[in-house]
């Protein structure tokens, strides 16, 4: 389950320098059992409830072996076409698939794209908000001509939004953790207030993170209220769904979207909670003249006559690397090989069992939840405290029957069980929440 081996553990078994001579596949495969599995946390297993789900399928690998044997290069059209149309089409049924609003399909004026992760994501929507709010006077001088900018989110917000912060050159300084409600959720009042200081302040604010399911604790901020706000300030509201998004492939679960039609941008991971393995973030912009306008360029070496006409996406003018892999070839073979219905089975299944488990918690004395529960994930810890709860997951996680990790809320130890792996059933969350009774047990009659 998870890893059992102690820092160093793989580099003390490898030779310290590259060998001279070639050696055979079957050297190398007897090393990948001695040295690579037993470092490895098993991510695909059905008992991995862990951090987040990044369950994979053999449609998706079948994908990606393809691609890395076709080995092309999607930078420019020019360099595989078939790499960038098919991207843009996934982009297109994926939005569909999702309900996401028109304003991101590619028939508009905007569009989708994969990037690595939806870290990659945030900071280029950053960069375009950057580029917006300064008339592109950030990029053409280094400066960004006037007054500092100002970003908002919550503290539960991903890491990765602060990480975009530094990298986009506005510093942590400039910040705002808005306050949230009893949900953990983004209070629009408190956004409205910041805002409202910082401009009196003589600050430009210029971009909001929203979070559909903070990586904590699930919670979803409140997209009608937030794009409000952002509307009357004119700021560039960034939606981040990484996992969570992927719940509204069933209709029954898009009220988590409800309010999208005023994002200008937005995320979501194939690569954690739809079979497709890492890396597939799914970005979309409602204007792609925006993320252009950021992150194009055209040195002469790859000016071409397919760029030159206007007619093409060339994808590098829509991410940070010039190189990118191609990663739709993977989304299409999910795509095709589960439906959206089988797509949506699993989903439901994950989501059914994250509420028995809820509510098996529920009905233990001495468990609670600890947070809301909307989807596959679920926040509950027992009773007797911080250490007693420190001490069943490293329990748990020691015993590499389950693995499970933790989260904290307002300096709570709060354990984290989330359903995702592909072949999770019923009877391993049974038998999950069975083993987490049992140990608990076992603490308290050792503390006895
Ligand atoms: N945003 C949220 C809400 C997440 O939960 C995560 C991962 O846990 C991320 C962003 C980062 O995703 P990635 O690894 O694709 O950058």
């Amino acid at each position: 389950m998870r890893s059992q081996n102690r820092p160093g553990d793989v580099r003390a078994q490898l030779p310290a320098s590259a060998p001279e001579q070639q050696e055979s596949y079957a050297q190398i495969l007897e090393d990948v059992e001695r040295i690579i599995v037993p470092g490895l946390t098993h991510w695909q297993s059905p008992n991995f409830f862990a951090y987040f789900p990044a369950n994979i399928s053999a449609a998706s690998v079948f994908g990606e072996l393809m691609s890395a044997g076709f080995g092309v290069q999607g930078m420019l059209w020019t360099t595989s076409p078939a790499c960038t149309e098919l991207e843009t089409h996934m982009l297109d049924w994926m939005r569909e698939a999702l309900g996401l609003p028109e304003h991101f399909d590619s028939s508009g004026e905007g569009g989708g794209v994969i990037q690595d992760s939806a870290s990659s994501a945030t900071l280029c929507a950053m960069l375009a908000a950057r580029e917006r709010t300064t008339r592109g006077v950030s990029n053409a001088q280094g400066l960004f001509g006037g007054a500092p900018l100002v970003a908002y989110g919550t503290a539960h917000a991903h890491s990765s939004l602060e990480k975009a912060v530094r990298i986009c050159g506005v510093g942590s300084e400039y910040l705002r953790l808005v306050e949230v409600d009893a949900q953990l959720a983004m209070r629009p009042d408190d956004l409205n207030r910041r805002i409202c200081e910082d401009r009196d302040a003589g600050l430009r604010p210029f971009f909001v993170n929203a979070v559909v399911g903070t990586t904590s604790t699930n919670a979803i901020d409140p997209l009608p209220e937030v794009s409000r706000v952002c509307a009357e300030h004119g700021l560039w509201l960034h939606v981040d769904a990484a996992m969570s998004g992927i719940a509204a492939l069933c209709p029954e679960f898009r009220g988590i979207h409800e309010g999208l039609e005023g994002a200008d941008s937005y995320t979501v991971n194939a690569h954690k909670w739809m079979l497709t393995n890492f890396d597939c973030n799914l970005f979309w912009v409602r204007s792609r003249a925006a993320l252009t306008g950021a992150l194009g360029l055209l040195p002469e070496y790859l000016n071409n006559r397919a760029s030159a006409s206007g007619e093409v996406i060339d994808y590098r003018d829509w991410q940070i690397p010039l190189g990118r892999r191609f990663r739709a070839l993977k989304l299409w073979f999910v795509l095709r090989r589960f439906g959206l219905q089988g797509l949506q089975t699993m989903v439901r299944d994950h989501v059914a069992l994250a509420r028995d488990f809820s509510s098996w918690v529920t009905d233990h004395a001495d468990f609670e939840v600890s947070a809301e529960a909307p989807l596959n994930l679920v926040c509950f810890r027992h009773v007797d405290g911080d250490d007693f709860n420190r001490r069943l997951l490293e329990t748990l996680n020691d015993a590499g029957q389950i693995y499970l990790t933790h989260t904290k809320i307002d300096g709570t130890m709060i354990l984290r069980m989330s359903i995702g792996a592909a072949s999770t059933t019923r009877e391993h969350v049974e038998r999950a929440w069975s083993i987490i009774q049992s140990t608990a047990a076992a603490i308290q009659a050792e503390g006895t």
